[in-house]
């Protein structure tokens, strides 16, 4: 695609996103009535034009109740979908017959920043913590749709969206990624929001961190946490206004020590490549969901509905707003917990709290012992006061861990504990080795994978 036919549709889109925006603003205002009122006629006609416009859900669907009548408790029928199923499927998933799984893999690899598939079309891939690749489209509607849905709180809170000068976003260095689409629709591929990679070497970042002296920054929280510590011993020198914080767990520690250090609360979201973003309205950290836009239900691990109030393994996920690629129950391994009480800002829009990682991330052991990364053995790392963050290698008979560490720490004691708490847990004679490093291995997104189950690495 040439520049000028880029700079043409996106001028247009954008003028078109301007006008929607406030729409989608002025929804934040809608009573609990007309949030579901909304959500009853988007997922009713979302299940008729899945039936009609896929092959996958006239198979997937054939026995669900009739549509005309379905409510949201009906959803409990129909089966999950996994991120295996919508590869797997994804020629018949998909409802536009110019769109394949090979034409949008092709445009992906085309990327070197955000771009138009046939004019109409963006697509992007996901890898997430579970390294499992998954792929998304969005038609021009859509888009806009999703664009607003991850800026009206932050505007409404009249809080930097990027557009102010002097941001920074530290993410994915990758053109594939969606968190760069969307900051170069939003402020212009050339003139746009400076962003670095995350996978960068550390002193790199501080480096440009130092010379630019951003007044926001918007990063993943493992990055973030080397910046603070970077900022203690003095090595960078900025003083945000603003910091936010997406994509991984984030530590009530770090929370701490960024108030300390820039004395600034940190805005963290959520955000998924598959359509859901929930913001803070900055009453307190938990995060609103879009629930106009998304059904989300919490689950445990077999699928049973999880009651409000209480942590939920993982989520599914209907998106009422993308009919190109519909997902219907879709999984998405985030734990969280959603809340059952109102937010006191007023808003209707439901809750979560901060998410609790990603507990799909489970060691197995010959033996039958399962350690999950919210199971207690673990503890030993949080704990510990000199580690700032950590990354822990399924073996054979035990672990690796490899940690960040702010000062010197005690590496033989946190051994023991480490030793320790996997007995406790139940592994007979647990294998430990633990080693300081200056960084972190990180995946080509910059995320740092903190449990790297055994078949992961054997895979790789
Ligand atoms: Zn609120």
């Amino acid at each position: 695609m040439t520049t000028e036919r880029y700079d043409e549709l996106v001028k247009r889109q954008r003028a078109e996103f301007k006008v929607r925006l406030l729409t989608h603003m002025r929804r934040l205002s809608w009573s609990k009535e007309a949030i579901s009122s909304e959500r009853q006629a988007r997922l009713r006609e979302l299940l008729a034009w899945a039936v009609t416009h896929s092959e996958f859900y006239r198979r997937r669907l054939a026995k669900a109740p009739p549509f005309d009548g379905f409510t949201e408790p009906d959803l409990h029928e129909l089966p999950a979908m996994t991120k295996a199923d919508l590869m797997e499927n994804f020629d018949g998933i998909v409802t536009d017959s110019r769109l394949s799984l090979a034409t949008v893999e092709d445009h992906i690899d085309s990327l070197d920043s955000d771009a138009y598939l046939l004019d109409w079309f963006r697509a992007f891939p996901t890898g997430g913590t579970s390294g499992q690749r998954g792929v998304f489209v969005y038609d021009w509607e859509e888009w806009i749709t999703f664009l607003c849905s991850t800026t009206r709180w932050r505007l409404r809170r009249s809080l930097d969206t990027g557009s102010s000068s002097g941001g920074v976003s530290i993410f994915a260095d990758r053109a594939t990624h969606i968190s760069r689409a969307m900051l170069d629709f939003l402020h212009g591929r050339e003139a746009g929001r400076p962003t670095f990679s995350a996978a960068m070497p550390i002193a790199e970042i501080v480096e440009r961190l130092n010379e630019m002296r951003p007044s926001s920054i918007d990063t993943y929280p493992s990055t973030l946490r080397m910046l603070v510590d970077q900022a203690r011993i003095g090595d960078l020198c900025i003083d945000p206004a603003e910091v936010a914080t997406c994509g991984e767990w984030l530590s009530p520690s770090l929370r701490q020590d960024v108030m300390q250090q820039w004395g600034v609360d940190i805005y963290d979201y959520w955000g998924t490549t598959e359509g859901v973003y929930a913001f803070s309205c900055g009453a307190d950290a938990s995060m609103h969901l879009p629930d106009d836009l998304v059904i989300l239900e919490a689950v445990d691990e077999r699928g049973n509905p999880v009651p409000a109030g209480q942590l939920a393994d993982r989520v599914l996920v209907t998106n009422l707003y993308n009919k190109t690629l519909p997902l219907i129950r879709y999984e998405i391994n985030d734990a969280m917990t959603v809340m059952a009480e109102p937010c006191s800002c007023g808003s209707s829009y439901s809750r979560i709290g901060a998410l609790q990682g990603r507990p799909s991330q489970v060691f197995s052991y010959p033996d039958g012992t399962s350690l999950t990364s919210l199971t207690v053995p673990f503890g030993a790392l949080e704990r510990n006061r000199d580690v700032t963050d950590y990354q822990v290698r399924q073996t054979e008979r035990g672990v690796d861990v490899f940690v960040y560490c702010r000062s010197q720490p005690d590496l033989e004691a946190l051994h023991r504990d480490l030793v320790a708490a996997l007995s406790l847990a139940g592994l007979a004679d647990p294998e430990v080795t633990v080693r300081a490093e200056p960084e972190l291995t990180r995946l080509d997104s910059g995320k740092l994978r903190r449990f790297v189950p055994l078949e992961v690495r054997v895979r790789r």
